[in-house]
């Protein structure tokens, strides 16, 4: 299965992207996580993306895409794979499509996750991450047995520095402005699929698997 998850920041898409991988055993691609590795490791490609990313702005298309393109050509995607958070561009969508043909693949689903503004800044306000494996919490919808604790490893949770409320608030922005147009353009190969995200995490989860199931 090779799939795409789309939706604005703080949507659910990391969320839903660990039940969609461990169901479909295909690798699961984040160019975030991508990013914030990098930036945890002081390497060049992290010093460079963190300056837009503190502001709430999307790191240029030139230091995303070869990245995804590279990734791609890793044995574990033979298999499929599931990208989160990336194209965020048309530009990237173009250079996504252009890869794929080179290697001979095509996309079989981008699922999009529906959430309304308001709740998109809560859900990012209140987002905890483990420093450790990556695990996501929230403090009121999705919270860890010991408050500030891992359930999976016991590691440490932390808030990401781009989930205050101003810089959630500009990146729900830029989704509109620049990513948005992705729903056109994946509506129009006809494999959008439309997954309302204000329900419980179970529920969204559930409504996934179903539209993959009688989209394939
Ligand atoms: P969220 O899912 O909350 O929107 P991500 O972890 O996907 O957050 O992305 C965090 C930040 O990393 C983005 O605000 C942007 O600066 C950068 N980023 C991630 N993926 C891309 C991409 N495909 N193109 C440009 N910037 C990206
Ligand atoms: P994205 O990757 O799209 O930015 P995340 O999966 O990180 O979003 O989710 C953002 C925050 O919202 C996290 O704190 C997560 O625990 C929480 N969350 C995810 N899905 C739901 C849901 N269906 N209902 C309530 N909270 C949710
Ligand atoms: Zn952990």
């Amino acid at each position: 299965m090779r799939l795409i998850l789309l939706g604005p920041p703080g949507a659910g898409k990391g969320t839903q992207a660990s039940g969609i991988i461990n169901k479909y055993d295909i690798p699961h691609i984040s160019t975030g996580d991508i990013f914030r590795k990098n930036i945890k490791e002081g390497t060049d490609l992290g010093k460079k993306a963190k300056e837009y990313m503190d502001k709430g702005l999307l790191v240029p298309d030139e230091l995303v895409v070869d990245l995804v393109a590279d990734r791609l050509t890793e044995d574990d995607t033979k298999k499929g794979f599931l990208l989160d958070g990336f194209p965020r561009t048309v530009a990237q969508a173009n250079a996504l499509d252009d890869e794929l043909n080179k290697l001979g693949w095509s996309l079989d689903n981008v699922i999009n996750i529906i959430v309304s503004k308001d709740d998109l800044i809560e859900r990012a306000v209140g987002r905890r991450i483990c420093k450790d494996c990556g695990a996501t919490y929230h403090i009121k919808f999705n919270p860890s047995t010991i408050p500030g604790k891992c359930d999976v490893c016991d590691g440490e949770l932390y808030q990401r520095d781009d989930d205050t409320k101003e810089t959630v608030a500009k990146r729900i922005e830029v989704y509109e402005n620049q990513t948005s147009p992705l729903i056109e353009y994946y509506d129009d190969k006809n494999i959008l699929l439309n997954i309302d995200g204000a329900q419980d995490i179970d529920k969204v989860f559930n409504d996934v698997v179903v539209a993959l199931r009688s989209n394939n």
